[in-house]
């Protein structure tokens, strides 16, 4: 996969895009990550990116022309890439959402600052605007690391255990089941027994269960989109007793 960040903060990214998990994909070639500087296709000698809103008020709004320029020196021949506006007003990103941009082979994330974008580049540039929530930051480059990181864990081969991505909250719309390791006891709090039984039927029953608890207990939203088993519906009752939620 290929993620072009569009940005006129380059330097912010470094540390992200260059550490962990995502750098050891890089260097093993499962994603190439370019970042573009949108401020060197102004075309004015100040290379300035931002002007006064038509019409007045207050704050700065991003030009059109350096962001379609930057934009369209990445398109490659024949390809279509995604184009990700990063947006309080778009769609509120999902694990789905990761899921889905991680089967593209092209991504363009744009991050955007001051008040906002001309509405020609939501209009007639980009095919996604991605919201990492309903709040609002100075600029997108926080939003396009999130939107990132979240896809490169997803890629063939990336995280060391491949399991791992499989069982994460929300691949199903559950959450993921409480983890414990070393030690046993610690400060008198005690793993639960059957974790050290070795007894790997009932290990992934008591998981799943403990799913469907945290689930319950903590995004019940998530529960009324799920189709459950019938093995799911009798632990999530038992659930239910012990949580006096009958
Ligand atoms: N005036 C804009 C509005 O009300 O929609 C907010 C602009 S915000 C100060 C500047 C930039 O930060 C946005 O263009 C976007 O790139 C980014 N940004 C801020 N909050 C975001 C969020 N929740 N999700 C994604 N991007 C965000």
């Amino acid at each position: 996969m290929r993620i072009d960040i569009v940005t006129i903060f380059p330097e912010m990214f470094e540390p992200v895009i260059g550490g962990s998990i995502v750098g050891r994909a890089r260097n093993q070639n499962a994603v190439e990550i370019n970042l573009i500087d949108f401020r060197d296709h102004s075309n004015n000698k100040h290379n300035t990116v931002d002007d006064t809103p038509y019409g007045g008020g207050g704050g700065m709004v991003l030009k059109p022309e350096p962001i379609f320029l930057a934009v369209e020196s990445l398109l490659q021949e024949g390809k279509r890439p995604r184009i990700i506006l990063t947006c309080p007003q778009g769609e509120v990103y999902s694990q789905n959402k990761a899921l889905e941009l991680a089967q593209e082979d092209h991504l363009i994330v744009i991050s955007g600052h001051y008040e906002g974008y001309d509405e020609r580049i939501r209009e007639h540039l980009i095919t996604d605007e991605i919201s990492i929530g309903d709040y609002v930051l100075t600029g997108g480059e926080l939003p396009a690391m999130v939107i990132v990181d979240s896809i490169v864990r997803l890629l063939p081969g990336v995280l060391g255990n491949e399991t791992s991505a499989e069982l994460d909250s929300f691949r199903e719309p559950l959450l993921e089941y409480p983890h414990y390791t070393r030690p046993a006891d610690f400060r008198g709090w005690k793993v639960p027994d059957i974790l050290m039984s070795g007894h790997h039927a009932n290990i992934e029953s008591w998981r799943r269960k403990e799913s469907l608890r945290r689930t319950l207990l903590r995004r019940p939203d998530l529960l009324a989109q799920h189709e459950l088993s019938p093995q799911d519906q009798k632990l999530l009752a038992e659930v239910k007793r012990e949580e006096g939620a009958e």
